[in-house]
């Protein structure tokens, strides 16, 4: 019995629809599944009618990039309200400044002599939140380059000529923005972001757990934090970060998340909600 929390589709820079991650996670007798698109949460509703068709538990997401100290730390939002208005002018923001970020990756090329359009490379993405990973398809779609890896080697990686930095928020605002929307904020794949020294101030300012589960993790990263979850008291998820077809092969279900993990974080933000009801409602009397 397995969950997968960690899920891209084609509204951000995965290939596959919701209701084709649905399907696929159906097919491998998931129990539960959450979409994390970068900067949308364009995808959840979808999502959530395509999983309970298939008598799936599912949770809406979202995954922010943020930085602290120079260092990148991806938060990933769970339980999001889809329809908060702040979390949707913050995402509209950020995907503005994503628009923003393939022209100037595209003027890079083309100061490169690579004749590629800004406009080939949003009719590719068809989405509001482009990335990284359209400009290298349309590299190899236009003949530039074999291999979507050698599109970063040569052109999109950290530092290679046609890299742009990426706009970042604070890690702090990044977990604020989550809370107000009433979700729960999760540190992505620290194992990947060598972030490990914020947690504590991360866990200070109200973080809610960890993703100790992830498909690029190794077995002994999962069990340090798995540990240092255990330390702070911080909830457990985990996923695939799975692509579609747009980074290598689907990965969908290859983090292993019990299902356990799932419940309780689902737990969590009940018991979270109805504390927050009660509030309001002694709030309310009181005035
Ligand atoms: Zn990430
Ligand atoms: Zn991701």
């Amino acid at each position: 019995m397995f969950a997968d929390l960690h899920l891209h589709t084609c509204f951000s820079d995965g290939t596959f629809t919701p209701e084709e991650v649905a399907e696929r996670g159906s097919r491998l007798g998931l129990v539960a599944m959450a979409l994390t698109d970068h900067d949308t949460v364009e995808g959840c509703e979808r999502m959530a009618a395509a999983c309970k068709e298939r008598g799936i538990e599912s949770a809406s997401g979202i995954e922010l990039t943020a930085e602290r100290e120079g260092c990148e730390v991806h938060l990933l939002g769970y339980f999001v309200d889809v329809r908060c208005p702040k979390l949707l002018a913050e995402t509209r923001r950020f995907q503005s400044v994503r628009q923003s970020r393939i022209f100037e990756m595209v003027a890079n090329l083309n100061r490169l002599g690579i004749p590629l359009r800004a406009e080939q490379v949003f009719e590719l993405a068809n989405c509001r939140s482009p990335g990284r990973p359209h400009v290298g398809r349309a590299l190899v779609q236009d003949g530039y380059c074999e291999t979507l890896d050698e599109a970063f080697d040569r052109f999109l990686k950290k530092h290679r000529p046609a890299w742009v930095p990426k706009f970042k928020i604070s890690a702090f605002d990044a977990m604020d923005l989550v809370h107000n929307a009433d979700g729960l904020a999760v540190m992505a794949h620290p194992g990947l972001n060598r972030s490990d020294d914020f947690i504590p101030m991360l866990v200070e300012h109200g973080l809610d757990g960890i993703e100790c589960y992830h498909s690029k993790h190794t077995p002994s990263m999962t069990a340090r934090y798995l540990q240092i979850a255990a330390q702070y008291g911080l909830l457990v998820t985990g996923g695939s970060d799975c692509h579609g077809f747009s980074k290598g092969k689907p990965l969908i279900g290859a983090a292993k998340v019990p299902a356990v993990r799932w419940r309780k974080l689902k737990e969590a933000w009940e018991n979270r909600r109805k504390k927050q009801s009660t509030a309001q409602t002694v709030d309310g009397v009181s005035r």
